[in-house]
């Protein structure tokens, strides 16, 4: 095999939950991720130098060392030495679709494709698990990103309880695109107002995650309630972002008015998407708010959940 096509779903999150800090800095969360079918096309290829070069479709991201794919790649090479020297260089060539930072988690995305990419291009034979870990070495929302669908995600995100698909349910997303919002802004931030409030204890944050394992979102994703789902939507993140954001606010507010199951902002934002129960009421919507925020800069699309992370296709 000379190259590889892979497809890299974008995220939102029906639900986070900030539990509290941890020994590593980082917030201990309780998340439940769903992928949707918005994505990127990675594409790799072996190229005669000992190099990794990465191409981007998108202006706005790097190609440098900093690009997350880029640095997937590193980590393969470094760990799987004799591969790179064996087969040499490859070159990564994105074709953006998912907006960058934007809480849908496009970089992770590209990151984990290209680990599932190399597994296979290099013939190395790791399993699901094992490439998770090594995507929890790059960032925390790399390893859901790799198995995709819908999960909890618990730690600072990178440990991943499938759920059972809830495929049929439809999705509109809305950004503005001179817009962004700095997830580790949003994360200090709520530390800044909310630390008061955080469970500290590693045996009551053990207790926070079996209640919302055993709670109504997670039920209700069981149960295939599309409706329930849609009123037990929740973001801590949202107490920091939508009072800094009001545009944000007010595209959430345009987004909770018409035939929808329930609005959120997902990740740290300033993405806002609605779930739909058909394809009809989710173009109404989209259409609403395009004429209720005629702004040039606001994205909208109409897309649904997926069922899986990342895929290979034929090229
Ligand atoms: P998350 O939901 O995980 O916080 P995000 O959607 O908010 O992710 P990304 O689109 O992943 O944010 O990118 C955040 C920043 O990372 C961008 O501003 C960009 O400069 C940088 N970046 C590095 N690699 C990539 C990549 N492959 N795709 C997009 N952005 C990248």
């Amino acid at each position: 095999m000379e190259r590889c096509s892979l497809i890299a779903p974008a995220k939102i999150n029906l639900y986070l939950e900030i539990i509290g800090d941890r020994p590593d800095g980082f917030h201990e969360l309780a998340m439940v991720m769903q992928s949707v079918d918005l994505v990127d096309r990675i594409d790799i290829h072996f190229i005669s130098t000992d190099t990794i070069r990465v191409r981007c479709s998108h202006p706005g991201v790097p190609s440098d060392r900093t690009n997350l794919a880029y640095r997937a790649a590193r980590l393969m090479a470094e760990r799987f030495p004799d591969s790179f020297a064996n087969l040499g260089g490859v070159e990564i060539h994105i074709d953006k679709q998912i907006p960058i930072a934007a809480g849908l988690a496009g970089g992770s995305a590209n990151a984990a494709a290209v680990l599932v990419g190399l597994n296979l291009l290099w013939k190395l034979g790791l399993t699901q698990p094992e490439l998770q870990e090594l995507a929890a070495e790059l960032g925390s929302d790399i390893p859901f990103c790799i198995s995709g669908g819908t999960a909890l995600a618990t730690g600072r995100g990178e440990k991943i309880s499938p759920l059972p698909n809830m495929e049929g349910l439809h999705v509109v997303l809305g950004k503005f695109r001179n817009l962004a919002v700095s997830t580790p802004w949003a994360y200090k931030t709520f530390r800044e107002q909310f630390s008061h409030q955080y469970i500290s204890d590693k045996a009551e944050q053990a207790e926070r995650h079996r209640e919302v394992h055993a709670g109504p979102m997670v039920s209700a994703i069981y149960k295939h309630d599309g409706q329930k789902i849609g009123k037990l939507l929740y973001n801590d993140l949202e107490k920091v972002v939508l009072p800094e954001f009001p545009e944000v606010a007010k595209l959430r507010e345009a987004m909770a008015d018409g035939e929808v199951l329930g609005t959120m902002m997902s990740g740290s934002g300033p993405t806002v998407f609605a779930l739909a129960e058909s394809e009809e009421n989710a173009c109404q919507l989209r259409d609403a708010v395009r004429a209720k925020i005629p702004d040039e800069e606001l994205d909208l699309w109409v897309t649904k959940f997926f069922p899986t992370g990342i895929s290979t296709v034929d090229n």
